[in-house]
């Protein structure tokens, strides 16, 4: 329904307001605060009663027509608002600026004052209720310039208020998407400027909410002086060498926030320029396959994370998500981090007081965002009081080990920063707030009673007199019962009477005649009982409210003062908070490591993958749960010198080949992301790209069958993997007829050892593949072992040399429980075709040594002069002087190009 022309006679002045604040609101539905509850109007209404599953029903009228209206109340808004975020919706918050009786005191038609708080979307939650603990929430801007050639992203947890930026490509941006998760990603609201970055945009649409923004807030100038003026900083450099998509990207990211926090910002650390080729790179379809942070069925469990994760916080267990999402390519920086874990694993002791102190610290980091952001509550000052107090007892902890054994560096960091003995320490302002804030505390300020006695004189005096004055109630109820001589007389109170006298029915005579008369005024009557008020009552009562709502605005004084004080130390804050995450991190992998035999992997710059008795983290996990026998551990040897090797993982179908395969992809992550790994030895020269590929998985969301998809992802690494990628391939090649799947197979594996010469798995249910060792001197042949007892299969899931003697299907098709008579006539079959050789080439029939020539390339075209002068032009860097005298050179090349013959 239309909810425009807002002049029109019939539109009352509260429906006016209404319109005029929904013009303003954009594309979000509109929570629209009256009394206790937020009103959604028109078609919001329509959408979030269906969203919610709640009532609609109509209010007045609009140019003659009912209005749709449903409503949620405004205390429990926010688990209807997680819903209707959840399903894609942004909610723009209106609220009640003013008093409603400051209103009614211009007159009685005058409508409460309201003004929109904030939009809530997807990448700017700060509610506790609202956000996973463990997982960050993260929001980018794309910035594409120059037709979509100069393009960079950037991105924000706005509650960590972590910035950063990078140059990107298409094809690049959808890594970074898959790494980051976001949540929410700002776009332009021009179209992308090229086919390969529509589909870019199309794919990340499906796993975050776009969120199109003006594209004139894409303009690098002003992004460039909104970071200096948010920064106040007169120049950028000292954050970095920001290029105009970085400014562009950021300036954009930071215009959205504002945005939707009318005008706020959260407390940011400085931007931060990504580099490339920092973190290992791992696209979606890895990412889904290997399981890092939900399993294929898009729960945690089941995944690499809930496996290894041990954290006690949450900004821990969003820290550890990162890094497992992240894993680092530099052995320099990896092997600080696995150096702490080491230290920690062997200072048990100190792991134990600090999981204990651990376990009781608040999340400081989200606590201090929801009060930068206006938005915080008691509690927060609580969480971040109690927080700086941990803090405090850990670096006295961690002091007390460090003096005794050494620090290394990465451990130390974290100490300069937990008390922040850079910034002068915490004492002050764990002094401050443990001295104003009472024991129990409201959610909200504006319920009051959460500043202590003591702490402020002002308040004590006016709490003085209310208490005062409620204790002369109390005594007053003794003295009308007495005067009155009615034991049954009440003294109450209610919202809408305030303090009144009441007595059953039977005693409200005595009341009303006589002397008592003067005294009790009647209030009202109701089937049990009759209410009465007097004058001193009512006079306590007006003196009680005054109180009331004078140490309510003394306390929102008070709380205004104190976030302020914590803003003011936001940075050192925040980066206590980051140095609990990152200790909670190293010591809980210390533990993991400890209690599930996890050893400290050598990670170097070489191009060696040696893992010893490697086992599966997750696999492993399951079958101690499940009491399923123990796990058998695994060597992998892809080589120990500047070649890639491949090992080709030949075996029965539940031998455990993808289980292999999987476990030491899961082995590089995790020793990159710093972490002890699951074997009983591990050397991992660092790998810049995983790649995994399972076949058989369709997705049909995107209009893909189960063979295009498998090709397409194949496709991907014989295009992309180099000699330092780590490349596992399971089974492709299965989705179409045995001809083609096999010789597909069988020009990847070439490929990868030819050209690619990545370090490889390749598992596949193609005995054929086999024979290539002969011809291709990188490629091992290991297989899953299994044998065969009394018609029955068992699988020993090792690993030996060689491929496998045969290929067991027909006696997995019988544990699988096939009836007894087609696993008979299977059985004939086999034999039969086995016999005939039919169904499969043999060796000598296939193309295999035509495959090793080299295939013809057809020679690249010679460049053309101008166009790549044109190319190296930087049209952002030109002077108006330069700028013409490219051109000059531009024709000029033009013409001597016509020329040539
Ligand atoms: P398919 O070819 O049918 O996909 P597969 O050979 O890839 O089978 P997996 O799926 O890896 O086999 O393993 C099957 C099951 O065997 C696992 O779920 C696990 O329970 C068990 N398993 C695998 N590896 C091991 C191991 N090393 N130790 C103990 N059990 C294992």
């Amino acid at each position: 329904m239309d909810a425009s022309s807002p002049d029109l006679p019939d539109v009352t002045p509260m429906m006016a307001q209404y319109l005029d604040i929904k013009s303003r609101s954009g594309d979000a539905m509109l929570f629209y605060r009256m009394g206790d509850f937020y009103e959604l109007f028109f078609d919001d209404a329509i959408k979030a009663a269906a969203a919610l599953d709640i009532a609609l029903t109509r209010r007045g009228k609009h140019l003659g027509q009912d209005i749709p209206m449903c409503g949620v109340p405004y205390h429990s808004y926010e688990a209807y608002l997680a819903r209707l975020i959840r399903k894609g919706f942004k909610v723009a918050i209106c609220e009640q600026t003013e008093d409603p009786a400051e209103a009614r005191k211009r007159g009685g038609k005058s409508v409460v004052r309201r003004a929109i708080a904030r939009v809530v979307t997807p990448g700017t939650l700060t509610e506790e209720a609202l956000l996973d603990s463990a997982r960050a929430n993260h929001l980018g801007a794309l910035a594409l310039l120059r037709g979509g050639a100069d393009a960079a992203l950037a991105w924000m947890d706005i509650s960590t208020g972590d910035l950063q930026v990078r140059a990107t490509s298409a094809a690049a941006f959808r890594l970074h998407a898959a790494a980051l998760a976001f949540s929410e990603l700002v776009v332009s609201d021009d179209e992308p400027p090229t086919d390969e970055w529509r589909s870019a945009l199309a794919e990340a649409s499906r796993d975050c909410a776009l969120a199109r923004h003006p594209s004139a807030h894409f303009d690098s100038r002003s992004g460039e002086r909104r970071l200096r003026e948010v920064f106040a900083a007169a120049a950028l450099d000292a954050f970095g060498d920001f290029s105009r998509e970085d400014l562009s990207a950021l300036g954009a990211l930071l215009s959205y926030v504002s945005l939707t926090q009318v005008g706020r910002l959260p407390a940011l650390k400085p931007p931060r320029k990504s580099g490339e080729g920092a973190a290992m790179l791992i696209d979606a379809a890895t990412r889904a396959s290997l399981e890092i942070l939900q399993s294929q069925s898009g729960g945690r469990e089941g995944s690499l994370f809930a496996a290894v994760d041990r954290t006690a916080t949450g900004p821990g267990a969003r820290l550890l998500a990162q890094r497992l999402s992240s894993p680092l390519t530099d052995p320099r920086a990896i092997n600080e981090r696995l150096a702490a874990v080491a230290w920690f694993a062997a200072e048990a002791a100190l792991c134990e007081r600090l999981g204990e102190c651990l376990r009781a610290t608040p999340d400081m980091a989200r606590a201090l965002s929801r009060l930068t952001l206006g938005r915080g509550g008691p509690r927060d000052l609580a969480a971040i009081r109690d927080g700086l107090c941990a803090a405090r007892d850990m670096a006295r902890d961690l002091n007390e080990a460090a003096r005794a054994g050494g620090a290394p560096p990465e451990v130390a960091g974290s100490l300069h920063a937990l008390d922040a003995q850079g910034g002068g320490g915490f004492s002050d302002l764990i002094g401050e707030l443990k001295a104003a804030l009472a024991p129990d505390l409201p959610l909200l300020a504006r319920d009051g009673g959460f500043i202590a006695r003591d702490f402020d004189p002002g308040l004590d005096a006016v709490r003085l007199l209310r208490d005062e004055s409620r204790r002369v109630i109390a005594g007053l109820e003794t003295q009308y019962r007495q005067e009155t001589d009615l034991r049954t007389l009440k003294v109450r109170h209610n919202n809408v009477l305030g303090y009144y006298v009441e007595t059953p029915p039977s005693g409200a005579d005595r009341l009303q005649s006589g002397e008592h008369a003067r005294v009790f005024i009647h209030r009202q009557t109701i089937a049990t009982a009759v209410r009465f008020t007097t004058t001193e009552l009512a006079d306590l009562d007006a003196r009680i409210a005054r109180a009331r709502d004078e140490s309510l605005a003394r306390e929102l004084e008070l709380f205004a003062r104190l976030s302020e004080t914590v803003a003011k130390r936001a940075s050192d804050i925040a980066d206590a908070a980051d140095a609990i995450a990152a200790i909670d991190v190293a010591a809980s992998l210390a533990s993991l490591a400890r209690e599930d035999a996890y050893v400290r992997p050598v990670v170097d710059e070489s191009f060696t993958f040696v893992v010893e008795r490697g086992r599966h983290p997750v696999v492993e996990q399951a079958l101690r749960r499940e009491g399923r026998g123990p796990f058998i551990a695994n060597d992998c040897r892809l080589g120990d010198d500047a070649s890639g090797r491949i090992w080709l993982v030949t075996g029965p179908n539940m031998a455990g080949k993808s289980t292999f395969l999987r476990q030491n992809a899961l082995i590089a992550i995790l020793a990159q992301a710093g972490s002890f790994v699951p074997a009983a030895s591990a050397h991992i020269g660092v790998a810049d790209r995983i790649f995994s590929r399972v076949g058989a998985s369709d997705d049909l969301a995107r209009g893909r069958s189960t063979f295009m998809v498998e090709m397409v992802e194949t496709a991907a690494i014989l295009n992309q993997a180099s000699p330092r990628a780590l490349v596992v391939l399971d089974e492709i090649g299965r989705g179409t007829s045995t001809f083609d799947g096999l010789s597909i197979a069988w020009a990847a594996v070439e490929h990868l050892h030819q050209e690619n010469r990545s370090r490889a798995l390749f598992a596949t249910h193609y005995h054929e593949l086999t024979a290539l060792s002969r011809t291709l001197p990188r490629l091992e042949n290991v297989s899953m072992r299994a044998r065969e007892w009394k018609g029955d299969v068992v699988f020993l899931h090792e690993v030996a040399k060689g491929p496998a003697d045969r290929s067991y299907g027909v006696a997995v098709a019988r544990l699988a429980g096939l009836p007894a008579s087609a696993i008979a006539r299977a059985q004939a079959l086999l034999t039969e075709l086995e016999a005939r050789k039919s169904g499969a080439p043999t060796i000598d029939e296939l193309p295999l040594f035509a495959a090793l020539e080299p295939v013809p390339k057809t020679p690249p075209p010679a460049p053309d002069p101008a166009l790549e002068a044109l190319f190296e032009l930087n049209p952002d860097r030109l002077t108006p002087r330069e700028a013409l005298d490219a051109i000059y050179r531009l024709k000029s090349l033009l013409s001597s190009r016509e020329a040539a013959p």
